[in-house]
């Protein structure tokens, strides 16, 4: 059912021009279910060459055309569905139904930044002498070099490669190794649609090797990169040593404060959806809960019999809730981060170990009583931990959602209208979401502050990420 994965560099699915590859394990299994090849010297040469021939090619393509291309490849997208998830299930764990949203979502992105790339406006200024025009152009900035981590293989991968084609840049994308064939379906739709050779090319390999090569290299012209905040920085400043503009979408720790007047059943539900979603490894998960004191034991109660509930098992069997985590490091950080907790005073309520020894499953987990100085109340978890905190008053509570350097995500629960208007003007954060999950859509923002990057992968401003303005004063003589 695991396809043969290959790299797409000018136009061509081909191996590693060196020979070498990677297997690729299931989560669910820990057992190999095929091969990535890994890139060397000569095929990212040929990649770069290869982006450098299709900006050329691209940049004078209507963006009528870029645009109906772009339909095409979202059509395409849409009748793989099926075949994408089971092949993401086997390579990234999560349960089949949310692996088949993911390119189903994918294809809303493609379909938004299509449209989008149609309204890149120029303007006409106004000029102070009458025989001259003064006009601002938008174009594509150029080839860009993007770099996409495994926790959601195509819609990290999509957005970039998205705001590239629009706009009219060419990519050199590397995904992600130990998830490469959802990714690798992604490019294909738009291989299969019609894309030119040279737009779109596609790498894996060992990711510094890549990034230490790609960066820098005169051809590249942007960078964009979704992963841990301290690649992020390491990659930035290699970016700004080089004088490339970066759009950084990097980690969190997100808090979800919980007032007194909350609806606390849809709280629970919601906050416990998106804390287990995925296994906890996504960047806005809410990841320091801030209860109030009135409700704290009625909330961790009704959390904690919501997560000794969750259905732990393979993604493939229809009845999982939540599958395994992607990779082995992942069961060794979640150790870490609970015994760090227990050591300094905290109290397991559910959860806290591995599931068997066959595969990356960890146990749903709740803590209570964690001190502020625990890893875990400082470093992302990217897991299923959920540390549960109470307190006393708003002002105290936004303190501490707002301690860390993270800044990417923030949830509140609260019935009264005055206190919805506290947080969301409270939180140092990118995206703010109460009472509701609303995060993630193609047409709103999606980017972090602080330690969480800066950028957008979303709304409008995503595109501005691709283009560079060119400012035209002409005299008529
Ligand atoms: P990691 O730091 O080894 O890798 C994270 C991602 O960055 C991977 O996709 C990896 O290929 C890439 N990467 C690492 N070093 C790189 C380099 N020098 N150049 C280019 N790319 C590089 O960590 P991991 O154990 O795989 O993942 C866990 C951590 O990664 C989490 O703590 C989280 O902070 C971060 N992460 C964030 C997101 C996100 O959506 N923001 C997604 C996945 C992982």
């Amino acid at each position: 059912m695991y396809p043969d994965v290959s790299m797409y560099i000018d136009g061509a699915w081909c191996k590693s021009a060196g020979g070498k590859s990677d297997p690729i394990l299931n989560p669910a299994t820990g057992e190999s279910i095929g091969t990535v090849p890994i890139a060397n010297r000569a095929d990212l040469d040929r990649a770069l060459a290869a982006a450098e021939k299709g900006f050329k090619a691209w940049r004078n393509v209507s963006t009528f055309e870029r645009y109906k291309l772009m339909r095409k490849a979202a059509e395409i997208l849409r009748t793989r569905v099926a075949e994408i998830g089971e092949t993401m299930t086997l390579e990234q764990g999560k349960p089949l139904a949310e692996a088949k949203a993911e390119p189903a979502s994918a294809a809303d992105v493609i379909d938004w930044f299509a449209e989008e790339g149609r309204r890149t406006y120029g303007s006409l200024i106004p000029a102070r002498f009458d025989n001259v025009t003064q006009t601002t152009i938008r174009e594509p900035i150029g080839p860009v070099a993007a770099f996409t981590p495994w926790n959601f293989p195509i819609n990290q991968a999509v957005r970039k490669i998205s705001g590239a084609v629009a706009t009219g840049c060419s990519i050199v994308i590397k995904g992600p190794e130990n998830t490469p064939g959802s990714c690798a379906a992604l490019v294909r739709a738009f291989a299969d649609a019609g894309l030119p050779p040279g737009v779109i090319n596609l790498v894996f390999g060992v990711p510094a090797e890549i990034s230490e090569y790609l960066i820098p290299h005169p051809i590249i012209r942007k960078v964009s990169f979704t992963g841990s905040t301290a690649v992020g920085k390491h990659l930035a400043s290699l970016a700004g040593l080089h004088m490339k503009p970066v759009t950084m979408e990097l980690g969190g720790h997100s808090p979800a404060i919980v007032c007194p007047d909350a609806d606390i059943d849809l709280a629970v539900k919601l906050l416990a959806g998106a804390k287990f979603r995925n296994a906890g490894q996504i960047c806005t998960n809410p990841s320091r809960f801030l209860i109030h004191e009135s409700i704290y034991n009625s909330f961790v109660e009704k959390f904690t019999a919501t997560a000794k509930a969750m259905k732990v098992g393979d993604g493939m069997d229809p009845e999982t809730r939540m599958g395994p985590l992607a990779h082995a490091r992942r069961i060794e950080s979640m150790e870490a981060l609970v015994s760090d907790a227990v050591k300094r005073g905290g109290k397991i309520k559910t959860g806290g170990k591995r599931i068997g020894n066959k595969g990356f499953f960890f146990e749903p987990t709740v803590l209570t009583d964690v001190p502020l100085d625990a890893r875990l109340m400082n470093e992302e978890p990217f897991g299923p931990l959920a540390p549960m905190m109470s307190y006393k008053d708003l002002d105290s509570a936004l303190a501490e959602a707002n301690r860390l350097r993270y800044g990417l995500a923030a949830y509140a629960f609260t019935n009264s209208s005055k206190t919805a208007a506290a947080v969301a003007a409270g939180f140092e954060s990118g995206m703010v979401t109460i009472n509701h999950h609303g995060l993630g859509l193609p047409e709103v923002p999606f980017g972090g502050v602080k330690d969480s990057g800066y950028g957008t992968e979303g709304g409008a401003a995503a595109l501005e990420a691709y283009l560079v303005t060119k400012f035209v004063t002409h005299a008529k003589i």
